[in-house]
Order: C-alpha cells, then sequence, then structure tokens
C-alpha cells in the first residue's frame, strides 16, 4: 500500500529526511518510534504531499505521489491531481483541529458532501454511523468545545474515515491527551486496524505498538535506524539509539 523509496526532504539548509525507505503491505499498521525532532512528521506529511520530497519516491496504492513520470523525468501533478491523491489518505493529528463551530455530526458529515459530492442525507446516515462506531453515538449534536480531549480526537478519526480513505496517518494521535483518555482513542484505533486498515502510526505508545503494530520503525537524525517486528525490536534493539530511546519511554 505505502512504499517510500529514499526519501530526502530539506528545509534550507536543514536535511530533515536523508534518506527514508518504507514498506507497508495493505492491511498493516506500521508504528513510527522516535525522539522528537528526528523527522516523524515531516515523513507522515510528505506521504500526502503535504511537504514536497527533494529526492526519492512515494508511492500509494501503486501511484507515485505528487509527481507524474515522463520520459525518466518527475513532473509535479496539478493541484487537482494531488487533492484528488491526498483524499484517500486520512491523516489525524495530534491537536484535534475540528471546526468549533460545527457539531460532531457536521464536523463528519461535511467533507464527503463538499469533496464527494455525496447527498447531504447520506452523508449524515453515516456520519451517525461512523460516531457510533467510534463510541460517540450519544454525542452527535455536541460541540468540540463540549467534548473531552479523547472524544473530540475519536471524532477526527470519524471525520478522517468519512472520506473512505485507503490508508490512514496518526501522527501522535495520543499525545495531547490526559492519560485517563488515551486508552479511548487506543481502543478505536485497534478496531480499525482489525477491520483490515493500513495505517502508519507516529506514536510513543509501546504497548499499542507491541500489540497491533505489524512493523516497527525507529527513526532518529532524519534516518531509520532500525525496523523489524514490534516484539523483536522492543525486546531486542540492536542500535544504541534505539536502546537509549526505550529505556526513557519504557
Ligand atoms: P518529529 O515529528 O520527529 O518531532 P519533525 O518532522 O516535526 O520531527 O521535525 C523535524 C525537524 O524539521 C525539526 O528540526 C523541525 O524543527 C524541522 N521542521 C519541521 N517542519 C519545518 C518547516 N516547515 N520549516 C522548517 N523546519 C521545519
Ligand atoms: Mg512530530
Amino acid at each position: 500500500m505505502v512504499r517510500a523509496e529514499n526519501v530526502h526532504k530539506a528545509f534550507g539548509p536543514l536535511e530533515v529526511l536523508k534518506g527514508i525507505d518504507l514498506e507497508v503491505r495493505t492491511g498493516e499498521v506500521c508504528c513510527v518510534l522516535g525522539p522528537s525532532g528526528s523527522g516523524k512528521s515531516t515523513f507522515l506529511r510528505c506521504i500526502n504531499h503535504l511537504e514536497k520530497i527533494n529526492a526519492g519516491r512515494i508511492w500509494v496504492d501503486g501511484e507515485l505521489i505528487g509527481y507524474r513520470e515522463r520520459g525518466g523525468k518527475l513532473h509535479e501533478m496539478r493541484d487537482k491531481e494531488i487533492a484528488a491523491q491526498r483524499r484517500s489518505i486520512g491523516m489525524v493529528f495530534q491537536r484535534f483541529n475540528l471546526f468549533p463551530h460545527m457539531t460532531a455530526l457536521d464536523n463528519v458529515a461535511e467533507a464527503p458532501v463538499q469533496v464527494l459530492r455525496e447527498s447531504r442525507a447520506a452523508s449524515r446516515e453515516r456520519a451517525v454511523a461512523l460516531l457510533e462506531r467510534v463510541g460517540l453515538g450519544a454525542k452527535l449534536d455536541a460541540y468540540p468545545g463540549q467534548l473531552s480531549g479523547g472524544q473530540q480526537q475519536r471524532v477526527a478519526i470519524a471525520r478522517a474515515l468519512a472520506m473512505r480513505p485507503k490508508l490512514m496517518l496518526f501522527d501522535e494521535p495520543t499525545s495531547a491527551l490526559d492519560p485517563e483518555l488515551v486508552g479511548e482513542v487506543l481502543d478505536v484505533m485497534k478496531d480499525l486496524a482489525r477491520e483490515g486498515m493500513t495505517m502508519i502510526v507516529v506514536t510513543h505508545e509501546i504497548g499499542f505498538a507491541r500489540e497491533v503494530g505489524d512493523s516497527l520503525v525507529f527513526m532518529d537524525g532524519g534516518v531509520v535506524v532500525e525496523s523489524g517486528r514490534p516484539r523483536d525490536v522492543i525486546a531486542e534493539p540492536r542500535h544504541e539509539r534505539t536502546k537509549a530511546f526505550l529505556a526513557k519511554v519504557l
């Protein structure tokens, strides 16, 4: 579902990604771990072309992201094509980014109407089902300000799912939550994984990575230091940097 090859990204003189390779198969959950500043968010943003990469290639479901290849050269796609690609990739951030003036139901139902041209009735019906699925069937008419952080994040997940993504990217989805609210969000993500969604999850939740992850990637300084089966990497990290990091978060 996802293949990244030698991805480089710099902001001016600052080299943030120095050749990232990654593969995620359909239906798999890939957890990405690493210290702050190691380039995890930047990498996720490259996958849906929110950042333009300086070298390398990324494919999602067989499609080259952001570029067309013609005569051995890459040409950036037009905005419309980029938007079309982005539509099939759901993203959930640390901060929930819900529309504050819209109810939970409207937050979930809006984009399918605006972007996918679904009928309002059909979109609302699906939004209700999605909010029920994330355990918020009783909060359809609540505004974000009336919801806990965990509830808001679950609305954000339902909103991303409303676009029928084939890939979901999570960027530290539980890092901004009070500890007692982390579990309810991870449970929703676990269900999603069980139902076969392909996911890349940047997280410091080692338990989640071990239980749900099919693979674990440890990044530091803009490179993948090591990767493998989560329980292997966690139990027997091969690199000093991984050991040091795990010792801090475990
Ligand atoms: P992580 O998510 O692993 O904490 P980030 O991908 O957010 O790391 O950031 C990696 C590095 O890139 C940091 O040094 C950060 O300051 C820098 N960076 C991220 N986005 C930008 C940007 N838009 N402009 C300049 N520097 C950036
Ligand atoms: Mg980050």
